[in-house]
């Protein structure tokens, strides 16, 4: 003592000693490196198979899940240095896996090596996904329509489909389901989980085939004193397209870009351009689909008119050349308007958001 000698601080003996004066028996006595639970709970939907991990559903790989269950078992010491960890496991049954976790590291001065095992031990619970899609749930109703019109079948097809393209482009969510969907008077019906599905599904459409979107919101109840409501989106696809030549106000455009209010309409004549609402263009009348023009090769030019082989009947013949020729085309773009084929300008332009390829 008096030539200041550490002691242990339980037994008195010499070093060596822990960061708290014990000596290696003391220390030994009263810690571990590593604590672990006998058994682990996880849960998984009988139905679909999630797991809920972290307070949410989701899909978890099954080494993912040990894992998980396994951090949330395993305690080290506060001090534990150069720790590790090595497992591996065995299925006991369906639902029981059996972890073997050695574990091995310092604190302080000493080396630990410890082994554990650990039962994951799988239950059932239903997820809220397929609670509510059971019972039927559903927040927001998607109504697809045309205005003016009834929609062709492939057009139903396009639309329905962009829906699973986006679904398959975005974060996967327990609430993007659909809860049923079938086709009504003049377009389809699709209601589904998600109020925020509904709508970004609605600015994909617009974003692609123009139109306008209507919402109606409707209470259904309460939950702890809060409104539920529904919403309703009214999705109103153009009776036109992207490229589509259009006759308004006795002269003929064609359909360039979409803006918010309505489409950007070019002139088929001349360099110009306007904007129309969707009002002004309820009776436009489509003379020629972007889906029914050709590109057809130039055979013969002069100045002004350039000959090619008609589509319809193989003969030669010859068609005025669009206002924005330049003398080096080597394709046309033609549109049958009313009785004969008619050269169209380009209609791309980057500025204008999207139009059609080949356009
Ligand atoms: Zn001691
Ligand atoms: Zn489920």
């Amino acid at each position: 003592m008096s030539r200041g000698e550490a002691f242990c601080v339980a037994c008195g003996a010499g070093p060596p000693h822990s960061g708290d004066r014990l000596c290696e028996g003391c220390f030994r006595e009263r810690n571990t490196l590593s604590e672990c639970d006998e058994t682990s709970q996880a849960y998984r939907c009988p139905k679909c198979g999630m797991n809920f991990e972290s307070g949410r559903w989701g899909y978890l790989e099954s080494e993912d899940l040990l894992q998980r269950r396994l951090d949330d078992s395993l305690r080290i010491h506060d001090r534990g240095d150069a720790v590790g960890i090595a497992t591996h496991h065995e299925t006991i049954d369906e639902r029981n896996i059996r972890i073997h976790v050695q574990v091995d590291g310092q604190i302080d001065a000493f080396h630990f090596e410890e082994q554990h095992e650990v039962i994951v031990r799988t239950s059932n619970m239903i997820c809220t996904t397929c609670t509510r899609k059971d019972g039927n749930y559903y927040e927001a109703t998607m109504q697809i329509r045309s205005a003016g019109r009834k929609l062709e079948e492939n057009e139903l097809e396009e639309l329905r489909g962009s829906l699973d393209t986006l679904l398959a482009s975005m974060e996967p969510d327990p609430m993007f389901f659909i809860t049923k969907e079938g086709p009504v008077v003049g377009g389809w019906d699709v209601t589904m989980g998600s109020k925020s599905l509904a709508r970004t599904w609605a600015r994909h459409m617009i974003q692609r085939w123009g139109g306008q979107t209507k919402e109606t919101h409707s209470v259904i109840g309460q939950k702890d004193g809060i409104e539920v409501t529904r919403l309703t989106v009214l999705y109103r696809r153009p009776g036109y397209d992207l490229g589509d030549v259009l006759r308004w106000r006795k002269r003929l455009w064609i359909v360039g870009a979409w803006l918010k209010d309505g489409p950007i309409l070019l002139a088929l004549n001349r360099h110009e351009k306007t904007g129309a609402s969707w009002r002004d263009l309820e009776k436009a009348v489509v003379m020629s689909r972007f889906i029914e023009q050709v590109e057809v090769d130039i055979l013969n030019r002069d100045a002004s008119a350039a000959e090619f082989m008609n589509p319809q009947d193989y003969k030669m013949q010859t068609v005025r050349l669009p206002y924005d020729d330049d003398g080096t085309r080597l394709r046309l773009r033609l549109g049958w308007i009313t009785d004969e084929w008619v050269a169209l300008p380009r209609v791309r332009n980057p500025d204008e958001g999207h139009v059609p390829r080949g356009g």
